[in-house]
């Protein structure tokens, strides 16, 4: 490869030739460095129109701040030769740059009296970033959150990912309905990178394997060969710890073509079809793939797949060979790669053909090496999530990396034999290839075996993997099974997004809490404080006039601030039952109708989220959702009793809004389905109250805030299991006078007077005794649960003092302990401060 950026240079020189001294802080010499980028660099004056420039103009000036902390972190890690840890995720959903690095850099107070003395305001510049969506949701997040708390600690991990050209599509609503428009995020440029091309890899897909004899240590050497190579060239997001000078990376791969012209192709005179080639392989980065929970085998996706494995781990061990030199002995001392779900799983056979192919290293000290470094996060329980790979598309695009993975499987089976003798059924159901007749690779076996630590995420969750999908491993290494209690940044999720709120907590028990999030049980005592709830209800009336605003402008509906704000917003599912959120919309708008409203709580439901585009029962749930909400709205009977939103393109940005504006969280999935959630966990920490199932981190969530103060319902995990079998939805629906008014309702077309049958298969759904997902079975217990949530909110005493102690205990739900766990008993990293810039 000959582009320019990669020729290096012959000397380079000492690095104390680039010290800087550090770059002013005031709210003047700020607004100087803002102008200057703004006239001399971006070229704009007095006459530009677009909010666009002075967005630019302060995203540099924010960035050169990074910069100097940036340099000073990688050379602290380098030097110290400090032990390293690398999560990996097809998915980083960042949310906005700006604010956050405005925040963690302590600049927020000068730069906003910087940019007033030139009549500009940091808040309307921060909403010009678009956000980088390059994540589908829960699992995404995590991501970013988990990054946050890395910096904040001070452990050395840097971040791997995909630089999507397209990232999670906008969603608009066009007559009820999900369209799907493509996030072209980069358009405009992205002031929160930088490009490496120097330090650029090169990955193999298709071709065949070669053995050959090494003439000089004759030993057997596999070469992959008549590959067809694609370039990863990697762009490095800044990742700033909270007022900490660590400043951590996010590396993401673009793919880019090589240089290389098919010879044959082009000689032939087909010169187009020759370079329209190198097209093709820029495609691998092309587009986020936007399905959440659930996997759908296209080749383009396992190529994105081991294009993020391949070139991760290639940086690494090149890293490794800059610093130690060929010696592998103490790789695993010093590594240690976290596999966010199955989706870079390919890892644990690449890291095992880069350390022989490559490296010359023989299988056993290969895989004593890959055992040693490779840990793996487990995020679902649905069979539909779990990645499976046809044998015949390896063979066809990883050719070495099938053999390996085959010889993985024989070795691995040959344990399982030798400890479970003559028990062939146990081979097979734990072999990592799914015998049949388009054979499978087994994703989640082939990291559960290539690695020493498989983690689920909630305390439910991890015990539901090793009783059921994992049993079988589990019985063979109990010891390689543990629980991470997922968490969320407190920084983006309650210091930045709930100013009003921060402010309060500060003045109350100090500012400690931003990182150290335990600190906010000595909130508890306040609740029983009036004089301090009055100012905890006037900020939460702030937060919701804010949410209220943004409402009215992007769905033209009113909520009136004395109603209870009851959102439910997360990815649409079915396992997540919004289906369940609008049956009782719908049993609250027949009770208006029947004129049954005495002790009436006025109720503004918000509902929002993506459906995967080919998910059709997600899409029609959109439509009904929507639907609802147009009849309820129109009807004069629910003036200031009753009204339902659907909001569009619910992302990171939004959320920020959201969460502080809540009152009632709505977390109510069929138990045993949702392996943690973390949006409970942000509603929580803004002092919303949870209306939830006994599922994921609800449990946890309940545990800590107490069983008053939390609305549960439904079935439990066992209940569920239990009922399969004998599930009767009509016998519910008959026998229940509420949930047979619901559908009474939804089965005469009062929701579709125009569209005849539209909503038949969420009818179909909701009565076929196969239902995964038994709506109906916890439909009574729910409306319950919300008659008790309304009752609670007209106390308005009891209710402030509720929410007041959700924020107190939410302590344990900071991504800054589930770190701490993650480094505690699986990465063993030192922490690692940074020279001072
Ligand atoms: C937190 C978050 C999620 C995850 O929400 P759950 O309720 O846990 O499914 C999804 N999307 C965005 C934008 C989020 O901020």
């Amino acid at each position: 490869m000959s582009s320019s950026s990669t020729i290096l240079l012959k000397n380079c020189p000492n690095d104390a030739t680039f010290d800087l001294p550090p770059l002013a802080r005031d709210p003047e010499g700020l607004a100087h460095d803002f102008k200057r980028y703004y006239v001399n660099t971006f070229g704009r004056d007095r006459d530009c129109l677009s909010a666009y420039y002075p967005y630019r103009a302060l995203a540099t000036i924010l960035r050169d701040r990074l910069m100097e902390r940036w340099k000073s972190t990688r050379q602290t890690y380098d030097e110290t030769g400090c032990k390293r840890a690398y999560y990996l995720s097809l998915e980083f959903l960042m949310g906005r740059a700006l604010s956050n690095a405005t925040f963690n850099l302590e600049l927020d107070a000068p730069i906003a009296e910087g940019l007033r003395t030139l009549g500009l305001e940091l808040e309307e510049l921060a909403a010009i970033e678009p956000d980088p969506g390059l994540g589908n949701g829960g699992l995404g997040r995590l991501a970013a959150c988990f990054l946050d708390s890395c910096a904040t600690l001070q452990l050395p991990v840097r971040g791997y990912g995909l630089r999507y050209e397209y990232g999670m599509f906008r969603q608009l609503i066009e007559n009820g309905a999900q369209i799907e428009e493509p996030d072209h995020w980069l358009r405009d440029g992205n002031p929160w990178e930088i490009e490496r091309p120097e330090f650029t890899q090169r990955i193999q897909f298709g071709g065949r394997t070669e053995t050959h004899r090494d003439p000089n240590t004759g030993r057997m050497i596999v070469s992959w060969v008549d590959s067809h190579d694609v370039l990863a060239v990697p762009y490095d997001v800044p990742v700033p710890g909270y007022r900490n000078d660590t400043v951590n990376t996010l590396r993401l791969w673009k793919a880019a073509a090589t240089d290389e012209f098919d010879l044959d192709e082009f000689n032939a005179g087909s010169y187009t079809e020759s370079v329209a080639q190198k097209n093709a392989a820029e495609h691998i980065t092309m587009v986020l793939y936007p399905n959440d929970a659930s996997e759908n085998g296209k080749e383009l996706r396992l190529r994105q797949q081991y294009f993020l494995a391949s070139a991760s781990i290639k940086d690494v061990l090149r890293d490794w060979v800059r610093l130690y030199g060929k010696d592998f002995s103490r790789f695993a001392e010093l590594n240690c790669f976290q596999l966010n779900d199955t989706h870079p799983a390919v890892s644990v056979a690449e890291l095992m053909r880069q350390l022989m192919d490559v490296h010359h290293l023989e299988w056993t000290e290969a895989w004593d090496i890959t055992r040693r470094t490779m840990a793996y996060t487990n995020h679902t329980l649905l069979p539909e999530a779990l990645e499976r790979w046809p044998v015949r598309l390896f063979r066809q695009l990883l050719p070495r990396i099938l053999e390996i993975i085959f010889e993985i499987n024989a070795r691995f089976l040959a344990e399982v034999a030798l400890r479970w003798p003559g028990d062939i059924d146990r081979q097979r159901r734990m072999s990592l290839i799914e015998e049949g007749y388009d054979p499978q690779v087994r994703m989640a076996y082939l990291a559960i075996v290539g690695s020493f630590s498989i983690n689920g995420v909630a305390a439910l969750h991890s015990q539901l993997l090793v009783e059921g999908l994992f049993r079988d491993f589990y019985e063979l290494w109990p010891e390689k099974f543990n629980n991470k209690t997922n968490g969320v940044t407190p920084r983006r999720w309650l210091a930045m997004c709930n100013p009003g709120l921060t402010e309060l907590l500060n003045e109350t028990i100090g500012v400690e809490w931003v990182h150290d999030l335990e600190q906010l049980v000595k909130l508890a005592p306040y609740a029983e404080d009036s004089a301090f709830r009055e100012r905890w209800h006037i900020i939460k009336q702030n937060n919701k006039a804010r949410l209220a605003e943004q409402i009215r402008e992007l769905c033209s509906v009113d909520f009136p601030l004395d109603a209870i704000f009851d959102v439910q917003v997360k990815r649409i599912h079915e396992y997540k039952r919004q289906l369940l959120n609008v049956l009782h919309i719908i049993h609250l708008y027949n009770r208006i109708k029947r004129g049954d409203t005495a002790h009436w709580t006025p109720r503004c439901v918000l509902i929002g989220g993506k459906a995967a585009p080919g998910y059709f029962m997600a899409k029609l749930i959109i439509k009904l959702i929507n639907q609802v909400a147009r009849v309820v709205n129109a009807d004069p009977a629910t003036a200031g009793l009753l009204r339902v939103a659907f909001v569009p393109d619910y992302r990171v940005s939004l959320m920020e809004v959201i969460a502080p504006g809540t009152d009632l969280s709505e977390q109510i999935s069929t138990a045993g389905k949702e392996a943690s959630g973390t949006g409970n966990m942000k509603f929580m920490m803004n002092g919303a109250v949870t209306i939830g199932t006994l599922d994921g981190a609800n449990i946890e969530i309940r545990d800590q805030v107490g069983e008053d103060h939390f609305f549960l319902f439904g079935l439990t995990a066992s209940g569920v299991e239990s009922l399969r079998g004998h599930y009767d939805p009509n016998g519910l629906i008959a026998s229940d006078p509420a949930l047979r008014d619901v559908m009474n309702l939804l089965e005469s077309g009062h929701f579709n007077q125009f569209e005849a049958g539209v909503f038949d298969p969420i009818i179909l759904s909701i009565r076929n005794p196969h239902d995964p997902w038994m709506t109906a079975a916890d439909f009574r217990s729910y409306i319950e649960a919300q008659d008790r949530a309304a009752a609670a909110y007209r106390d308005r005493e009891h209710w402030l003092r509720m929410s007041i102690l959700n924020t107190a205990y939410s302590g344990r739900f900071s991504s800054d302990r589930t770190i701490s766990e993650y480094n505690r008993e699986i990465w063993h990293l030192e922490t690692v401060a940074p020279k001072t810039v």
